[in-house]
């Protein structure tokens, strides 16, 4: 089979299009190509190929697992998981009104073809780990517990209580399978679904059984290691995979995703693979220059601060920022000063600096003078 194509160019739509746009380029293309309307070749295919790109962009949910993983994140979606969400009769209505002309019905999957019925696959679950800046820098092994579906032991995922019968359901004749009609004005489209009697299973168990009530799954909490890399960010997945629910009658279990939370650092910011750190230092220090020692995430360096520094000065510290995950090396430590203005000064630090003001040739007129230092300044002369 050929490659698949990416569902937004298949629609023809922007990577951020609303729904509206989507449901309108879907609209427009799917009149193209209905297969009442288009006799040529490869026009059915066509119509189902928009319909499939439409069926995962419309729904949130799954839009948003194939914005992140592609094709790959609708493993587990059959074609039917997909069509089935698509109301028909809504996307045509307004379409001419009264059905002109088009009467056959047209089938999305080949009715009573092979296509799969529902495949069972074990749902997708998610949990939340928390770590801290330290954790993030070095990765880090966590023990979870996931509270997850598993076969039940005391049917082995039969569904039925061991030794009871189990009959083939008459809804269905045993295919699972029923077929649903809905009429648009372009025409019956037909889908194939799950059969509601049997929930597809094409059999009816005479006695569920009873630890797991029929489900053939059983909600327990199991605790597990999970390997965290270093650098990793609040929002990155981390896909376990078969750690989700267990299908049903050996079909795979689904994933589990860890999504990470990153806790807020007392001292550091963090962008990405570096790292930001504020330093107050003192107008001396700033004048004079300094060595002082800056705390790293696994230590401190030392950091030379040179003499006539000004406020807001950004130094870097090579490498001791965060590793990056994408890329062996790591990033670096941004120490920004700030000099602070003391507020409040002793009578000998405020002549100090008025001296330091007079040698500088700096007059500071609007410094008024308190009533001492008029009184000294009397006595002076
Ligand atoms: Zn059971
Ligand atoms: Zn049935």
């Amino acid at each position: 089979m050929a490659e698949k194509r990416d569902y937004y160019d298949v629609l023809g739509v922007d990577r951020n299009a609303d729904k509206k746009t989507i449901k309108k380029a879907y609209r427009k293309l799917a009149m193209k190509y209905h297969p009442d309307v288009n006799k040529e070749e490869g026009a059915e295919d066509k119509f189902k190929e928009l319909s499939e790109a439409y069926g995962v962009l419309s729904d949130d949910e799954k839009r948003a697992r194939y914005d992140k993983y592609g094709h790959a994140g609708m493993d587990g979606f059959t074609q039917e998981d997909i069509f089935n969400n698509i109301n028909f009769e809504d996307i045509f209505s307004g379409f001419g009104g009264s059905n002109g002309g088009f009467g056959s019905i047209f089938d999305l999957f080949g009715f009573g073809g092979g296509s799969n019925t529902q495949s069972g696959r074990g749902a997708d679950i998610g949990q939340t780990v928390e770590l801290t800046l330290e954790e993030v820098a070095t990765g880090v092994s966590k023990d979870i517990n996931v509270t997850h579906k598993k076969t039940c032991p005391k049917c082995n995922g039969s569904r039925a209580e061991p030794g009871s019968s189990v009959n083939t359901c008459s809804n269905c004749n045993g295919t699972g399978q029923v077929r649903q009609v809905q009429n648009t004005p372009l025409g019956q489209f037909a889908t194939v679904s799950p059969c509601p009697q049997c929930k597809g299973e094409g059999q009816i168990i005479e006695h569920p059984c009873t630890e797991c009530h029929g489900t053939g799954l059983k909600q327990t909490t199991n605790k597990l290691s999970i390997n965290i890399p270093a650098g990793v960010e609040t929002g990155t997945r981390l896909r376990v995979a078969g750690e989700g629910d267990d299908g049903i009658k050996g079909a795979p279990s689904g994933d589990l995703y860890v999504t990470i939370k990153v806790k807020k650092h007392d001292l550091f910011k963090r962008d990405g693979r570096n790292l930001y750190y504020e330093l107050p230092i003192s107008y001396v220090q700033a004048c004079l220059g300094d060595k002082v020692d800056v705390p790293t995430i696994d230590g401190e360096v030392s950091l030379k601060i040179p003499a006539g520094t000004q406020s807001e000065s950004t130094f870097k510290i090579k490498g001791e920022g965060i590793k990056d995950i994408n890329w062996s090396g790591k990033g670096n430590l941004y120490v920004k000063v700030h000099v602070v203005v003391p507020k409040k000064l002793s009578d000998k630090q405020k002549d100090i600096l008025k001296d330091f003001a007079d040698v500088s040739g700096e007059e500071i007129s609007h410094v008024k003078q308190g009533f001492f230092d008029k009184v000294r300044e009397t006595l002076n002369n």
